[in-house]
This record gives structure tokens, C-alpha cells and sequence, in this order.
């Protein structure tokens, strides 16, 4: 089985408040068990967490080799204050506050760096992204920090503008990278960034009665598109589902994301090797060097 490269442990795919609620005065460890056992019985040994504010992925790394996980954690995700974010992690205003915040997930043992640069996909607006995305100077720095510690960035990024100025920064994958068009897929083809669409977050709210099914519906074919156009040009890409996102449960988010996978491009030898080469990337990149 293929590992899981985008989850939140902190999140339970319903109730992202509830979820969090659970953890607010500690870190309970029941709870990150039972999402760690399904993984385990999922064949999944491999996973990258996204990050959360309060402790759970870093303590999910703790717990996770019981169970043969091999578990990576930014600890927290760090965005501008003022700019989405807050939901997985911890603010700045300044890019030495930046730096320091970095320092001080290396000091918790982040594994890599996760940093937000734009909003999320707008479902009651279709084709925009929530937020005004950080200028490409931020990000260039942000990222050039992030490396000069030593430390591989995890970018949560869409828009055409946003997923750009994060690969011309050099980030180590992009998330999501959702409305982005054929130009910017052969910048991402051209480099060395992997990327992780996330397809599920999509897809399964489809039905689902919070939004408007046609809004989904076209937001899903945009992302088949791009997903075929990234296939051709063979932009490096990995299989994460954002695990813990609103109807998105651990362990049936990433087989539901491969099955996406295999649904738009057909299963094919060529696709699994394809995601395999992926997920070797991130493997290998999404590691601190000691
Ligand atoms: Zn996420």
C-alpha cells in the first residue's frame, strides 16, 4: 500500500471543532491510536502530517513506531497573521518572528517545515481562492530560511499566481495546487517540487449537502484536467488525501485519493510507478538531515 503524504492527525473528517476540542487541555493519546491503527491495518507505513497547533502530530510520532509507522511532522504549519492558516499552526508578522518559529519547530523535532501561502479553494465562488496569497518575495524568503536550516518545505498552495511563486521558491511540494493552468504545470514538470493534489477534498463532498454539487462537480473536472495534463508532462506527484479535512477519514482518505487516481488516469502499471517514484521523493526529502 501506498503511505499517506498529507494528513492531520488533530482532525477527525466531521468535526473539525469537536476534533480539536478533544486535544485542548492534553494530548490524548486514545485517540491518536485509534487513527494510528487504522493506518497500521491499512498496510499504510508511511505518513507526512500537515501539522496542528496543539502537540498531536508530535506526539502521533512518538506513538507511531508502535505500530510501524514511520511517521513525519512539521509539528506546526506557520502562516502570516492576518492570512489563512491558524486552523493548523502558529502566526507571524515579521520574517525574523518567521525565523524564529522555524527554530523553534526544529527544536520540537519537526521533521520539515510547513508553510501556508495562500487561502483555500472558494465552493461558494467558484474559480477563486479564498484570500489574497503572500507575494512571491515572502515565499522566496520564507522558503530560502526554511533550506538554510536545513529544512524541506511543505507548501499548502492554489491559485495560479500562489503555486508559481512557491515553485519558483524552490518549496519541496506543493499541496493541493488546485486552478492552476497548463503553464504553471510544466513550471512544476520542470522542477524539482512534488506535488500532492489532494483530490478527495474535492471529491468527497460531492453528495454531501454543504455545497452546491455543480460547484464540485466542475471544481473535480478542473482538477481531472490538471491531473491528466500533470501525468503527460510528468510533474512529480504523490498520493496524500489530507486526512481529518471535512469528509475525509484517516485510512479510507488515501485509498479513496488512489482510487481518483486510478479512476482519471485507468490502472496502469505506468501510474503506480509513477506515484511510487512520488512517494520516494517525499521519503526521502521530508526528513531531517542529523
Ligand atoms: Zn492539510
Amino acid at each position: 500500500m501506498f503511505g499517506e503524504c498529507h494528513a492531520h492527525l488533530i482532525m477527525d473528517g466531521l468535526n473539525y471543532k469537536k476534533a480539536v476540542e478533544l486535544h485542548r487541555d492534553g494530548v490524548k493519546d486514545g485517540i491518536i491510536r485509534k487513527h494510528l491503527k487504522t493506518y497500521q491495518g491499512l498496510g499504510v507505513t508511511f505518513v507526512r502530517d500537515g501539522g496542528d497547533a496543539l502537540g498531536v502530530s508530535k506526539r502521533a510520532k512518538k506513538l507511531a513506531g508502535e505500530y510501524g509507522i514511520d511517521y513525519r511532522t512539521p509539528i506546526f504549519a506557520i502562516h502570516k497573521n492576518g492570512h489563512y492558516g491558524a486552523i493548523v499552526g502558529r502566526g507571524f508578522d515579521s520574517m525574523k518572528e518567521y525565523h524564529g518559529l522555524v527554530l523553534e519547530a526544529s527544536a520540537e523535532g519537526a521533521d520539515f517545515i510547513k508553510i501556508m501561502t495562500t487561502g483555500l479553494m472558494d465552493f461558494d465562488n467558484h474559480g477563486n481562492v479564498t484570500g489574497t496569497p503572500l507575494p512571491k518575495e515572502e515565499v522566496q524568503e520564507m522558503v530560502h530560511i526554511a533550506h538554510e536550516e536545513g529544512m524541506a518545505v511543505m507548501s499548502h498552495t492554489n491559485g495560479v499566481y500562489g503555486v508559481a511563486a512557491a515553485v519558483e521558491a524552490g518549496v519541496d511540494s506543493v499541496e493541493h495546487g488546485n486552478y492552476m493552468d497548463e503553464t504553471v504545470i510544466s513550471m512544476l514538470a520542470d522542477s524539482e517540487t512534488v506535488w500532492v493534489p489532494t483530490l478527495v477534498t474535492v471529491r468527497n463532498l460531492l453528495g454531501c449537502g454543504r455545497y452546491e454539487d455543480t460547484v464540485i462537480r466542475s471544481i473535480m473536472e478542473n482538477g481531472e484536467k490538471n491531473l491528466r495534463l500533470a501525468f503527460e508532462k510528468r510533474v512529480k506527484v504523490a498520493l496524500g488525501s489530507d486526512a481529518g479535512a471535512y469528509m475525509v477519514p484517516h485510512g479510507d482518505g488515501i485509498m479513496n485519493e488512489y482510487q481518483a487516481f486510478l479512476t482519471i488516469l485507468g490502472a496502469t502499471h505506468e501510474v503506480n510507478e509513477w506515484l511510487k517514484e512520488g512517494e520516494v521523493r517525499i521519503r526521502k526529502k521530508f526528513r531531517r538531515e542529523l
